[in-house]
């Protein structure tokens, strides 16, 4: 049964809201995921739970149990002052930086007007109803590993080591 500390193999298409396929792990290439330390976001990871393996299933994520709400104080206005000398700066790019608690997370430019570089902080997925076809392909005890680690180890898992 899928719970807390097993290390899961799944099959997913995630779609947007217009039926876009945005992301996407096969049978072939499952994605492996240590369950219940949010390697995946909330709404997947409690439609998975006491679930197992041969499961299928669509799954429809509203914002607050997926990326979370578009935050509005995300999107600034910038002067090009505050980046790199000679950086050359379009719609589209992105850059990493930190946030006020200092985690990782990546800025988009969205406009570029003069001087005045407009960004973008939200996660790419803010705001978004997302949409799963996921299938339980496989499931195995986590090692003491990767419990310390909180992610899964191995194929399809993390390959950091
Ligand atoms: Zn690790």
């Amino acid at each position: 049964m899928i719970q807390k500390g097993k290390v899961i193999g799944i099959a997913y298409t995630l779609k947007s809201a217009t039926g876009e396929i945005l992301d996407q792990g096969t049978a072939a290439e499952p994605l492996m995921y240590l369950h219940g330390y949010g390697n995946l976001i909330p709404g997947l990871e409690n439609a998975l739970e006491g679930q197992a393996v041969g499961f299928k299933s669509k799954v429809e994520i509203a914002p607050e149990e997926a990326y979370g709400p578009v935050h509005e104080s995300l999107r600034q206005v910038v002067d090009r002052s505050a980046f790199p000398a000679g950086a050359e700066l379009a719609p589209g790019m992105g850059f990493h930086a930190h946030g006020n608690d200092g985690s990782p997370m990546v800025i988009k430019i969205t406009k570029v007007d003069g001087a005045n570089i407009h960004i973008d902080g939200n996660h790419p997925l803010a705001g978004e109803t997302l949409f799963f076809d996921v299938e339980v392909l496989s499931e195995r005890d986590a090692t003491q590993d990767e419990v310390s680690h909180g992610h899964a180890h191995g194929p399809g898992g993390h390959h950091h080591h």
